[in-house]
């Protein structure tokens, strides 16, 4: 069993201590108790650390029994990509570190934290400033309320305006503001409702992952992928262009003042061009993916609302890696999605999905069960057959539609 010292040691920021104060550090954190950020948390033993995340330079210091001050180490910004988590043991050095980082004290999450020690979370990120920023708020004493359909009270914020499709049902939890790199701001509430199983309809059915169509099942019906990125390619290509242009010269620019020691050297920032293209490039990947996000999240609610059992095929993660191909990777993707939103709504609403292994299943027969092995053809040229014909029993058979009926069977098979 991995315990909680060799979960400390891959950390990368813990990658150079010693044993003995990864002991410490475990020492410390279990058992796991709720940290508030940059708290000054006891071992049991009347020694004091802080727990923080700092930036840049920091020691990884003991304070003994007679005061003094034992530095464990000494990380350097490069080591740790300038964010690590330390226990500070000195309540002095935490203060003034509290003090050289204050912004970076109150970005501590320190549930992440609690969740890593409890073995169920990797080590927290530092949260960058880079990406997407969002923060989140527990709600109590009905801090956070929707008003009507275009406003919501939020906590600090106080009434704000929305526009969704749906309004959030039942129990508000919590509640995450979001602002992308698209530079637009989403809400998303978090509630809490009871489980709605859909009505039964003693239907089953199969599907086959496929290339040029997403998902055909075994009733014949094919539900087609549709590039998205077809419409935007243009105009994403433009801005892509423009930004990595407007990038190179703000580089070089940067580099300039540095190179001139000026007082204040601009910043990527300061570049408003460059920051407009990059705004443009990230909203027409936002715009794709929502289209894309969309389309899966309809056709899969068709689905469990049609049918109580769905069988599909395994998907072959690690033969997924190996594929380099841009396409075939798109589609993995979504395939993986596909099946990740199928599998919860499929828990949400009372409804079953199977995963059976795909050897075979486009080359047996679902008419007389004969594996026919290509019929001789090899790999290439068996991709391309659509229509078979079966050399045992003679039945003409759509590949697509075949391979979706024989996977069904398969999984009704394993009931
Ligand atoms: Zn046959």
């Amino acid at each position: 069993m991995e315990t909680l010292i060799d979960r400390l040691r891959a950390v990368r920021a813990f990658r150079n201590l010693p044993t003995s104060a990864l002991t410490k550090i475990a020492q410390i954190a279990s058992p796991p108790t709720t940290y508030q950020a940059g708290e000054l948390i006891s071992d049991g033993q009347g020694e004091q650390a802080l727990l923080l995340v700092v930036a840049g330079k920091a020691k990884v210091s003991l304070l003994t029994a007679d005061g003094n001050e034992n530095i464990l180490y000494l990380l350097k910004g490069g080591d740790v990509d300038g964010q690590a988590a330390l226990f500070v043991r000195h309540p002095r050095l935490a203060r003034l570190i509290k003090a050289v980082y204050p912004t970076t004290v109150i970005r501590l999450r320190h549930d992440a934290f609690q969740r890593f020690f409890k073995g169920q979370n990797k080590f927290p990120h530092f949260k960058s400033r880079k990406y997407a920023q969002s923060y989140n708020s527990k709600c109590v004493n009905h801090n956070i309320k929707v008003i009507d359909n275009h406003h919501i009270k939020l906590p600090k914020l106080g009434v704000v305006y929305f526009r969704s499709g749906r309004l959030p049902q039942g129990k508000i939890k919590n509640v995450t503001v979001r602002l992308t790199v698209a530079n637009q701001y989403y809400i998303t509430v978090l509630t809490e409702c009871e489980n709605q199983t859909l009505a039964k309809t003693g239907k089953r059915v199969g599907g086959d992952l496929g290339l040029k169509s997403l998902l055909n099942l075994s009733d014949g019906y094919k539900e087609l992928i549709h590039h998205f990125e077809d419409k935007y390619r243009k105009k994403l290509h433009y801005w892509e262009k423009l930004r990595s242009r407007r990038y190179l010269l703000a580089k070089q620019a940067i580099a300039w003042d540095y190179h001139n020691k000026v007082l204040a050297p601009r910043q990527l920032d300061d570049f408003k061009n460059y920051q407009k293209a990059r705004v443009m490039v990230a909203k027409y990947r936002q715009k794709i993916a929502n289209q894309r996000l969309d389309q899966l999240q309809k056709f899969t609610t068709k689905l469990v609302k049609q049918y109580d059992i769905i069988v599909l095929e395994k998907l072959n993660i690690k033969g997924m890696l190996k594929n380099h191909k841009l396409a075939r990777a798109i589609t993995n993707a979504s395939w993986s999605k596909l099946v990740s939103i199928l599998q919860y709504k499929c828990d949400w609403y009372g409804k079953k999905l199977i995963q059976v292994n795909p050897a075979y299943t486009s080359q047996i027969c679902i008419n007389c069960g004969k594996n026919n092995h290509r019929l001789g053809l090899d790999k290439s040229e068996w991709l391309d057959v659509r229509e078979w014909d079966c050399p045992n029993c003679g039945t003409r058979l759509d590949r697509d539609i075949n391979a979706a009926q024989v996977i069904l069977k398969k999984g009704l098979a394993t009931q």
